[in-house]
């Protein structure tokens, strides 16, 4: 395996795609290359080229987690997602970059069935064990978005900029299709270099988890108040972060038999959420 060490994002992003891949802290992508379940023939050391720091809601998509849950320029529904994330060892590595981009945790994926999110044709998790996932957006991949990180950037409207293009953070995620069985709308050579996150009047962070530390969110809910506007996002309950439109909207999802108790996990923590913020339940 070859390692590159460009000097700029564009050479960065000219070197990615044909079997490269970007590195970051590599606390995602490191395991997935040593278990052999992503492939690459080049990786792309982007540490130094990728903006690291934070100026008001300017992130660097080189900040780590550490970084980020400390800050208070951070908005506190981003402050705490980060906290609880990982181990600090991870968030001492890992980067708001890569978290947004870390891959499924689904068992049988990792496993490398030939399920559906791997190109198949059906979902082993639908039949098989699933208690970890998805309630919602779950017909063909039933996979729980991971990152605590994106559902409260998603909650607080934040946009991300590309080495092509800026779009919402809400935009960088998909639904897996028989066309495409891609979860993020990211191109194969494309770098997110910076996030910008507008002020909140008010937000908040709630994880439900197996363990109090350490444990990818069974159910995650952000909330943020802006100008009047509730905005709720939540993790861990569909293959990307997913945008709630009320708290009844909760009513609409789609459990699998062994995913049906998220249900109540979530109204239980919206509603805790919107005390928080200060909004009714
Ligand atoms: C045991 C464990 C527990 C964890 N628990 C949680 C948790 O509870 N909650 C949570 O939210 N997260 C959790 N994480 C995820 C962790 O936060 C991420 O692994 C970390 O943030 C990834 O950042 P990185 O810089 O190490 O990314 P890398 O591993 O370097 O990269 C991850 C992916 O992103 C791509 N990439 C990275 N940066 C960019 C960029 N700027 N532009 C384009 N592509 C890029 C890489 O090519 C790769 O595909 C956990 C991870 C582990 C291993
Ligand atoms: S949930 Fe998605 S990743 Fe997991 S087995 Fe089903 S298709 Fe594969």
């Amino acid at each position: 395996m070859e390692l590159l060490r460009p000097d700029s994002a564009e050479a960065a992003a000219a070197a990615l795609g044909n079997g490269s891949k970007a590195l970051a802290g590599g606390t995602d992508l490191v395991p997935l290359l040593r278990e052999g379940i992503v492939r690459a023939d080049t990786l792309v050391e982007i540490g130094g080229i990728v903006p690291r720091g934070i100026d008001g809601g300017r992130i660097g998509a080189g900040t780590t987690l550490a970084e980020l849950e400390v800050d208070p320029q951070i908005p506190d529904a981003l402050r705490e997602a980060c906290r609880l994330a990982g181990s600090p060892q991870l968030r001492a590595m890992g980067t708001i970059g890569g978290n947004l981009l870390q891959a499924t945790r689904c068992w049988y994926w990792r496993l490398q069935f030939p399920c559906y999110l791997h190109g198949g044709d059906r979902c082993h998790a639908r039949d098989g064990v699933h208690r970890e996932h998805a309630i919602f957006g779950n017909e063909r991949c039933a996979s729980a978005h991971p990152s605590d990180v994106a559902a409260a950037l998603v909650a607080l409207g934040a946009t991300l900029s590309t080495t092509r293009r800026r779009l919402p953070v809400a935009e960088l995620y998909r639904l897996p299709t028989d066309d495409d069985r891609s979860l993020t709308t990211l191109g194969a050579d494309e770098l997110i270099l910076e996030l910008e996150v507008p002020p909140a009047d008010a937000s908040v962070y709630l994880k439900a988890m197996d363990r109090r530390r350490w444990a990818f969110p069974l159910v995650g809910v952000a909330a943020a108040r802006t100008n009047g506007e509730i905005r709720i996002a939540l993790a861990g309950v569909a293959p990307m972060p997913w945008l709630l439109p009320s708290p009844a909207a909760l009513e609409d999802a789609t459990p699998l038999p062994g995913t049906t108790y998220k249900i109540e996990v979530a109204r239980a923590l919206v509603r805790r959420a919107l005390a928080g913020i200060g909004a009714a339940g």
